[in-house]
């Protein structure tokens, strides 16, 4: 067991490394980096598939042929989502922009707690619970005005223009990925000389691409999971266990191997001067 510590301590070391030796670091995510905000994820034992058919229920066909299901569908996961926190993990990762390290945060998570632990410039590639639009006339709607329909029994919501049928703005099964936020990912991708990816099984196409065409144009990868992914052997680094445990650990070495700031202090009156 200790050697094992051992191990893994030196795992994080030299990932701590690479990201305070990097120029343009992005942070790439998954469900898994929510689990511990007490989201379930897809393909972990107990995630959403082993509960529910993604063909009848994540699908944009689903949704169109019985929006009434979706949305219960919908009702049935939500509050866990609506009233998550951020966890440790995105918490470590909205740390390290403050360091200036990070470039952007590329999501695949719909949950919005990136931006609730405080990174600022987050690509969600597969949209967000935070609006819904009409499917007929693209109006768009806040989640709480949304959520009000709901409570009045609206199910599903009706957009107040011409009764349309909303949706949530998060990508479905076979809908293609928003075009612009997408474009944007492949270009931070190409261009960054490290990636992070947090919490992914790297499965699902077209985002998992993201995490080879960095590879393809040299950048370094580091991988934090609990479990394999196919990617594995293409990682500089790769850290076996939970997210939140694992990315307080790196950007605790993170801080450490910044410069101490020196204090003097200045006899007589009451000052300081940090250096
Ligand atoms: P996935 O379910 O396919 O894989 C999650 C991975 O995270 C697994 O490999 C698992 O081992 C790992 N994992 C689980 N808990 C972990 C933890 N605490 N620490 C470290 N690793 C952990 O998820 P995916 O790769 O993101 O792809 C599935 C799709 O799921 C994405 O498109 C995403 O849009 C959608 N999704 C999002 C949410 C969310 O917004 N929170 C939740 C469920 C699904």
């Amino acid at each position: 067991m200790k050697k094992k510590g051992g191990e893994e301590e030196k795992l994080i070391a030299k990932a701590a490394k690479m990201i305070m030796d990097s120029k343009k670091l992005i942070v790439f995510t998954g469900a898994g980096i929510s689990t511990e905000s007490g989201i379930p994820d897809f393909r972990s034992p107990g995630g959403l598939w082993t509960r529910y058919d993604p063909a009848k229920v994540a699908t944009i066909d689903a949704f169109r042929s019985d929006p009434k299901a979706w949305w219960t569908w919908i009702i049935d996961l939500g509050t866990g989502v609506l009233d998550a926190k951020p966890n440790k993990a995105h918490i470590a990762i909205a740390e390290l922009e403050k360091l200036g390290k990070v470039d952007c945060v590329i999501t695949q998570n719909i949950d919005g707690l990136h931006q609730k632990a405080g990174n600022s410039y987050v690509l969600e590639l597969h949209g967000s619970i935070t609006t819904a639009s009409c499917t007929r006339c693209r109006a768009s709607y806040p989640r709480d005005q949304v959520l009000e329909l709901i409570k009045l029994g609206e199910i599903p919501p009706l957009c107040d223009l011409d009764a349309g049928v909303l949706k949530l703005d998060v990508v479905l099964f076979g809908e293609t990925l928003p075009p612009l936020v997408f474009q944007e990912a492949n270009q931070k991708s190409m261009a960054c000389d490290t990636m992070l990816i947090v919490g992914s099984s790297l499965v699902v196409y077209p985002a998992a691409v993201l995490p080879k065409l960095a590879k393809d144009q040299g950048a370094k990868l580091i991988l934090v999971n609990m479990e394999p992914t196919d990617m594995d052997d293409e990682c500089e680094v790769v850290i076996r266990g939970k997210a939140g445990d694992i990315m307080s650990k790196i950007v605790e070495e993170c801080k450490a191997s910044l410069p101490l700031k020196k204090t003097i202090i200045i006899e007589g009156p009451k000052t300081s001067v940090e250096q």
